[in-house]
């Protein structure tokens, strides 16, 4: 349990709690105008607004983030924001929408929110040392959704059913902590090259198997271990790919739990959820750091 749900329904129950928070995470103590900049304000008598002396506009600390037009009050927001941080497999909206008395949509409204504040300030330093990377499908039939049931059927002849429903996902994961997950509308070079530059440092030790779109890798990567699954070799001493393919069984379970046809867009804000979590996963005050985001993040539309 990240954050005991309790604690965070006594701190944070009145709307003002949460406002005041709020405003010493973005003003440490010092209204600032969205709009002018101005310092100079005046409080509003009976509400959260301030009018600013400068432009003369009226605003509150929820101005510009992921919290402003919305008519849910706060303390439902928080409590959204601890119920998803300590679902592992993820929260369907359907579920925190019962869990937080608001229809499905509102739900869903609220978690893509929660999802792109996640991914603020997250992709600073690149990876280093040994980074595994690795491809796979999420959605389909779930009978081939394994590699090597699809490298089963593939090599008896017979057709890869599903394929068409499928969203292809390249994994990159830090042996020493963190993970990236990115949707690929074609899984080739072409689109697999990009990401990985963005992503992982050139003197990292890049760890896949034998697929065609990392040919070429080990000329741009400090160095390149392609391991030749076809004939069984999951391993070479410390080159494996084994963390990522744990990661994809978990990562799975939540998904089917889920969405019965994921697209695109909702799959990458998904997938930046359970990366957050992972990435997070060591944090004693991930809800903390969560809010932080919250409070600090401009309100760009979901799928920027
Ligand atoms: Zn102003």
């Amino acid at each position: 349990m990240i954050m005991n749900i309790i604690e965070v329904l006594a701190r944070y129950f009145e709307q003002d709690t949460c406002i005041e928070h709020l405003e010493s995470i973005r003003w440490q103590g010092a209204p600032q105008c969205p709009y002018c900049k101005s310092k100079q304000s005046t409080k509003r008598k009976e509400t959260s607004r301030y009018q600013c002396n400068g432009c003369n506009k009226s605003y509150s600390v929820l101005v510009g983030t992921i919290f402003e037009a919305t008519k849910l009050l706060l303390p439902k927001w928080f409590l959204a924001i601890t119920l998803i941080l300590n679902a592992k497999k993820g929260l369907s909206s359907m579920q925190l929408g019962r869990d937080i008395d608001v229809n499905r949509n509102t739900a869903w409204y609220l978690q893509m929110r929660i999802r792109k504040a996640m991914q603020e300030g997250e992709d600073q330093d690149l990876f280093t040392g040994i980074v595994e990377i690795d491809e796979t499908y999420i959605g389909g039939k779930k009978a081939n959704h394994s590699k090597k049931k699809r490298q089963e059927r593939r090599d008896n002849g017979l057709q890869i059913t599903g394929m068409q429903d499928k969203q292809a996902v390249l994994g990159m994961l830090e042996r020493s902590g963190r993970i990236k997950l990115q949707v690929l509308d074609k899984p080739q070079g072409k689109t697999i090259k990009p990401v990985i530059e963005q992503t992982v440092s050139k003197d990292a030790s890049l760890v896949t198997d034998g697929f065609g779109g990392y040919a070429g890798l080990g000329k741009q990567y400090k160095e390149h271990q392609i391991l030749n699954k076809e004939k069984e070799e999951y391993t070479r001493g410390k080159y494996h790919t084994n963390t990522i393919e744990g990661f994809w069984t978990l990562l799975k379970r939540g998904v089917y739990g889920q969405y019965h046809k994921v697209s695109v867009k909702p799959l990458q804000a998904y997938l930046n959820e359970f990366t957050f979590k992972y990435n997070h996963r060591d944090n004693k005050s991930i809800f903390d750091t969560l809010i932080n985001k919250c409070a600090l993040q401009n309100n760009t539309p979901v799928f920027s």
